[in-house]
């Protein structure tokens, strides 16, 4: 498991680089979410050893109960929320995680609003769009992104810094890149969270500032 994590680890570093340079972009400003949701403290462990600091997982639960161990005893550590959050989990998400990037309806907006004010504690937040207008999927969908923007700075008063889209598993993601990167630009975000294991040179090609990539650190999830 170690071999193989770090194996993969140094595989998705060296295609980074790759990517970033036929991008001519800096990969300083691409950061890599190694996602660790299925995988134990002892899948992590050797990951953390290897340099990489900012991890993703999509539940609360599971990520409440294996990180705040690991947390502990790596200063430097980002949690990044990369699943879908429902509202009455606000509070130990604000709690445990640096990043949101699944803001995506008017009741999250307001708990999170609740508990940042509360805790003190300001994780950096992405609004996720349905770019694909996939009816199983969250996210807001492309056409109603930017009130849904300017709904969360006047209403709730949340600093929004980027982006999040999951293209749909049966198309090619560029263009779903792009369309994400559009709402972006024309809503002045910097941030992007796009690109997976299959298709994350893809995303930074098209300006992508935070990866997700799983399996191609970790290998298959079981
Ligand atoms: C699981 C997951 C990923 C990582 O997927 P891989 O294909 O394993 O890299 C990225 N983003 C989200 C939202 C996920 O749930």
């Amino acid at each position: 498991m170690s071999t193989q994590t770090t194996t993969g680890l140094a595989a998705v570093r060296q295609e980074i680089e790759r990517a970033c340079r036929e991008a001519a972009r800096n990969p300083a400003t691409v950061t890599l979410v190694a996602v660790s949701k299925t995988f134990d403290a002892a899948a992590i462990e050797p990951v953390i050893a290897a340099g990489q600091r900012a991890f993703g997982e999509n539940r609360v639960q599971e990520a409440a109960a294996k990180w705040p161990a690991l947390l502990a005893r790596t200063p430097g550590i980002e949690l990044h929320m990369i699943g879908p959050l429902q509202s009455n989990k606000a509070k130990e998400a604000v709690a445990l995680f640096h990043a949101i990037h699944s803001v995506d309806r008017p009741s999250l907006c307001e708990a999170l609003a609740k508990e940042i004010e509360k805790q003190g504690r300001r994780p950096l937040l992405f609004v996720e769009i349905n770019t694909g207008a996939e009816a199983q999927k969250a996210g807001v969908l492309p056409q109603d992104a930017d009130a849904f923007l300017a709904r969360c700075r006047e209403a709730y008063g949340l600093p929004i810094g980027g982006l999040m889209c999951i293209p749909p598993a049966d198309e090619a993601p560029a263009p779903h890149f792009a369309l994400t990167a559009k709402i972006a630009a024309r809503n002045g975000l910097k941030l992007l969270s796009m690109g997976m294991s299959a298709d994350f040179a893809i995303a930074i090609a098209m300006g992508a500032t935070h990866i997700r990539v799983g399996s191609a650190i970790f290998g298959t999830r079981t």
